[in-house]
């Protein structure tokens, strides 16, 4: 697809952050190329459109800037999966293991049905935890996990295999 290398080129790489030796991917840089924005949703929409997706599932935080456009533009629901303690109403949730210690997330029970269809949305999978907390909560739910889809993917990390099986869609793959 013509359109990944630009979108590629508008991320920024910002060597130490948080901390000495991470080489972070910024996306905010690729919010601030309108065309390379687009064309990222744009090539989600077009995979997505004619799969009857009922729920787009964000992850918190970049997860709330993919996930929503591509939800209005293909018909279905978005449902924040958040940080601990932030949603007001009853939540599920699921820990995962960081590199230092345990994270989790969190879905408002009654967010989504069993048996609809889920397509999960984040910026980057790195080692894949954090995306199979998010489908291990859909699952918990009842809700059946399409495709994960991110805009970044870290292929020396092998994200993919701690996703069991559960397709993968990454628009820029990163050493
Ligand atoms: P994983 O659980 O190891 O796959 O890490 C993925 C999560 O960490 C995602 O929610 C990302 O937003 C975040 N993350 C890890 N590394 C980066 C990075 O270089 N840039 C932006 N987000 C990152």
């Amino acid at each position: 697809d013509p359109r990944v290398p630009r979108i590629n080129a508008a991320i920024r790489i910002v060597p130490d952050f948080p901390k000495p030796g991470i080489l972070f991917r910024d996306v905010t840089t690729l919010l601030l190329d309108h065309q390379a924005f687009k064309d990222s949703i744009d090539i989600f929409v077009e995979r997505y459109k004619e799969q009857k997706i009922d729920v787009v599932a964000g992850i918190e935080a970049r997860g709330f800037i993919f996930g929503p456009p591509v939800a209005l533009a293909i018909g279905a629901k978005f449902v924040p999966m958040r940080k601990p303690r932030k949603l007001p109403g009853e939540v599920v949730s699921e820990e995962y293991t960081l590199e230092y210690g345990t994270d989790r997330i969190e879905m408002h029970v009654g967010a989504v049905q069993p048996g609809e269809r889920a397509l999960i949305i984040d910026d980057l999978i790195a080692t894949g935890g954090t995306l199979r907390a998010a489908i291990n909560l859909l699952e918990r739910v009842g809700a059946q996990v399409v495709e994960c889809a991110c805009v970044i993917g870290l292929s020396d990390l092998k994200g993919q295999e701690k996703l069991g099986g559960r397709p993968l869609f990454i628009l820029v793959e990163c050493e």
